[in-house]
Formats: C-alpha cells, sequence, structure tokens
C-alpha cells in the first residue's frame, strides 16, 4: 500500500546553519541503511523533510527496521503520495487510504491539514471539514473525534499531497558524523557495546580497539567482538576495528607488578594504546563501558587512576547505570545473545583473586616502575602489529 516514506527528525541542535549538515548526514546514513534491503530508493530532501520513495517492489518490514537504526529518525512515516488534481480527486484517495488502513471501521479519526502550499486554494481548516464529511459518508461507522481521535489522518499539500496516518517511532539522536568521532574500548562484554550504541547516538562516529591476549584468549573470543562490532555498525556506519596483541604486556605486568594490581595497571596501558590511535585517527575522545562501583576497577578510584594517564575525554556513558538497565539495553539494540556468548575475556585470565579496590595513584605509579624501558618496547610492537579490520553490518551488494 505504501511506496514512500516521510522521515521525522528533532529540531533541537539544527537551526540555521548547522541544518543542511545535519540533514546531509542524515540523509547519507539512511543511505547506508537502506543499501542492503532488497528494493530500490530515492531520498530527497525538501522544506524541512526527508522523502524516502520506493522505485521498484521492496520489503516493507525490512525497509522499516533498517530505519529504526538511523539515528536523527524521530517518526518514520508510510505516506501515500497523490498528484493535485482537484478537491475530488484528493477526497477519492483520502477515502481509499482510509478503507485499505483500517479494515475495521469502528474508529474514531480527525483530519490535520497542513496546506505547507499556499497557492492551494481551500484553506486547510475548510479542507480538514470537507474531507471528514466524506469519510463519515462513505464511512457511517466512523465517528469524528477532536480531541483524542484513534487514527489522525494528516494531510499536507505541498508540491504533491501527502497522507499518512502512522508514525512508527525511530531511534532519536543525531545522524552520525554530526558530532566528531570517538574511539570505542570494545570487549566481548555486555556494557562496551552498549557504551558505544550510546554515544553514538549523539551523532558520534566510533572506532573502536579491542586487546586479545592469545593464546589465553582465542580467535573465537575475537570473532564475538567482531560480530558485536557487526551490530553497532548497524547503527553507526562501518567502524574501524584495531585489534591489539597484548599477551606480551599482560604477561610482563603479571611479572613484574603485584598481582591484586594488575587489573589497574593492565587498564592503565589499555587507554594508552588506544589514546594513541585515537590521536592517529582523530578522534578526540575515549569511549569505555565501566559504571561506578560495578567491579573492582571500576570504583571511583579505580576510575581516577585509568583516568590519569589518559589527556584525552574519557567517555563512559553507563556510568550511572545498573547493570540490569545495561542489560535492558544491550537487548533492545540487539548485542545481548552475542555479549553472553561464554569466550574467555583477555582481563579475566590473569586476574587476581582480591583486586584492589581503592588504589593508591602513588602505589600504581610506583609499581609501573618496575616494568621501566621494557614496557616502552612492547607498547610500540603492540601498536605496530595492530591489525586494523574494516566491520560492516553487510558486506555491499
Ligand atoms: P564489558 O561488558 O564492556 O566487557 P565489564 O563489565 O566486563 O564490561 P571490564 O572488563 O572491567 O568491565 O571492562 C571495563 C571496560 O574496559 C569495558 O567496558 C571496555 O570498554 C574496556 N575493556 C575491557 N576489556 C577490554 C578489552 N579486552 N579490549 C578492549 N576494551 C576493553
Ligand atoms: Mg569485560
Amino acid at each position: 500500500m505504501f511506496k514512500a516514506f516521510l522521515i521525522k527528525y528533532g529540531e533541537i541542535g539544527i537551526k540555521g546553519k548547522n541544518r543542511h549538515l545535519f540533514e546531509d548526514a542524515l540523509v547519507r546514513q539512511i543511505k547506508y541503511a537502506l543499501k542492503p534491503v532488497d528494493g530500490e530508493f530515492q531520498i530527497s530532501k525538501e522544506q524541512g523533510r526527508i522523502y524516502i520513495e520506493a522505485l521498484t517492489d521492496y520489503d516493507y518490514d525490512e525497509t522499516v527496521e533498517s530505519l529504526q537504526h538511523v539515528f536523527g529518525i524521530v517518526g518514520i512515516c508510510p505516506v501515500v503520495l497523490t498528484e493535485e488534481e482537484g478537491f475530488d480527486k484528493l477526497a477519492a484517495d483520502v477515502v481509499s487510504y482510509v478503507d485499505k488502513r483500517y479494515p475495521d471501521k469502528h474508529k474514531t479519526f480527525k483530519v490535520n491539514t497542513r496546506r505547507a502550499r499556499k497557492s492551494y486554494p481551500i484553506p486547510s481548516m475548510e479542507v480538514n471539514a470537507a474531507l471528514g464529511e466524506r469519510i463519515l459518508k462513505a464511512f457511517p461507522e466512523m465517528t469524528v473525534d477532536v480531541h483524542n481521535p484513534d487514527i489522525l489522518l494528516n494531510i499536507e499539500i505541498r508540491a504533491k499531497i501527502i497522507i499518512y496516518s502512522e508514525v512508527i517511532p525511530g531511534p532519536g539522536g543525531m545522524p552520525v558524523g554530526t558530532n566528531g568521532k570517538g574511539m570505542l574500548l570494545l570487549s566481548g562484554g555486555i556494557d562496551s557495546p552498549v557504551a558505544g550504541y550510546m554515544i553514538a547516538k549523539r551523532g558520534v562516529k566510533i572506532d573502536a580497539v579491542y586487546f586479545h591476549a592469545p593464546p589465553y584468549t582465542s580467535e573465537r573470543a575475537k570473532q564475538k567482538v567482531v560480530d558485536l562490532a557487526r551490530i553497532v555498525a548497524k547503527y553507526t556506519g562501518p567502524i574501524y576495528l584495531k585489534v591489539v596483541n597484548f599477551t606480551d604486556i599482560q604477561m610482563y605486568i603479571y611479572e613484574k607488578c603485584p598481582h591484586d594490581e594488575l587489573t589497574i595497571i593492565m587498564r592503565r596501558y589499555m587507554m594508552r594504546i588506544a589514546e594513541h590511535f585515537a590521536r592517529e585517527t582523530e578522534s578526540l575522545g575515549l569511549i569505555t563501558g565501566e559504571s561506578i562501583g560495578q567491579v573492582a576497577s571500576q570504583t571511583m578510584q579505580s576510575l581516577a587512576s585509568t583516568d590519569e594517564v589518559c589527556t584525552m575525554p574519557v567517555y563512559r556513558p553507563l556510568i550511572g547505570f545498573d547493570k540490569q538497565e545495561i542489560v535492558e539495553l544491550s537487548k533492545k539494540i540487539g548485542t545481548f545473545e552475542t555479549s553472553i556468548l561464554p569466550y574467555e575475556d583477555c582481563c579475566t585470565i590473569f586476574v587476581a583473586k582480591h583486586p584492589v579496590t581503592k588504589p593508591s595513584l602513588k602505589v600504581i605509579r610506583r609499581s609501573e616502575t618496575h616494568l621501566k624501558e621494557q614496557i616502552e618496547e612492547m607498547v610500540k610492537t603492540a601498536i605496530e602489529t595492530t591489525e586494523t579490520i574494516i566491520v560492516k553490518w553487510q558486506e555491499e551488494a
């Protein structure tokens, strides 16, 4: 029944000269989202509106589902487009729309006309009344309710006339690419993919870095991270994933430092390396999935100690979330099932039974001096041998 969609987007933050940047980014992300969908589409911008028209047969459900992954979209409205050919033709189209869309006619309705093209000869209020009359005549079971109608029938009179009554919610946020880039520390867990989603939702493009420790962590553990990145990429567009071999660094810290400080010191080296790549790829901040108090390495003291080695801001969008809230979000965005696959994580392998929960910066700094120059070499090697994987939601057809 529908061959076109009207895309509604938020107005906040897109006033003035930034507006076209926002719209162009939104169009780009819509194109990316629709690329794997069956069908051919034409996307156009017109006076604060974005339209998607299907040029061929297409899969409706798949189209809507894909658009629900585009940040910046507030509403997806399946619309019927008609040419302006006089009021009788419009009334016939509207009656036919109601007939097809609502097989059960025991409903209340209201007509809401917007005349964006002021040259249209009939004022909006009169169009509302006249269309209401035609609908009532065609379907006597229907009644008008102007306050709380079951069906709000929207008629927009523009170059063409647009009829719609349904607004499917989009994810909100801002189009990816309108707010710079961030480097996500992506592990195989539940939290970090959600953290990436949250920051990307605000328009930030995402790169990612994963620290693995072969042979202690397997190829399958790495594949799990790639799979998680792919799910996030459905929202963000392609993700450049850096896979860092962290084994030597981890072993060396294990050998030289107190075991109860291992996680903190490891985390500090992860941050240093992540920041190196962030700078190299012009990211403006680091992103982690930490939340206060979740584990020993996420107390206020531990977070302060990881932050100390960073010069860039560290964004922790889950900082105030309970685990259950994060789990719910991960289910909503589709990463949960992959996150709970039981592959080992590089941090759990050497982990101490009783890690420090209130690390003192002085103590940690002193422990790190045991690592001497050798650690610098190891960091250099880890950076040089890093593999970059371009992760896309789907290979281009
Ligand atoms: P997650 O579910 O994201 O793994 P977690 O609760 O297991 O989180 P930690 O293992 O303490 O928490 O990790 C805290 C954060 O540090 C993660 O959210 C992630 O951003 C980062 N991180 C941890 N391990 C790795 C890793 N192997 N590679 C990249 N980043 C990591
Ligand atoms: Mg983890």
